[in-house]
């Protein structure tokens, strides 16, 4: 009595997540630089397997205090 039946736990919930996303697209870790004052200001990372990532995202640099087109720089 008061034992709790812990068989059905088998594995962590993001066990077969991690499997899966490794196997299914590569994912690579870029900057992203402004294109006014060429800080880069944020990492992010982008699949590669979908073909090629988008030049540029309109990003808030804090250098210039406005959003700016930001390309995306591989390391
Ligand atoms: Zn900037």
């Amino acid at each position: 009595m008061g034992q709790t039946d812990v068989s059905y736990v088998s594995r962590p919930v993001w066990w077969g997540y991690k499997l899966m996303a490794k196997k299914k697209s590569k994912r690579e870790n870029v900057w992203l630089e402004c294109s006014q004052c060429k800080e880069r200001n944020y990492r992010t990372n982008v699949s590669v397997a979908e073909g090629t990532p988008k030049l540029s995202l309109k990003k808030y640099c804090k250098n210039d205090r406005k959003h700016t087109a930001h390309k995306i720089r591989r390391k």
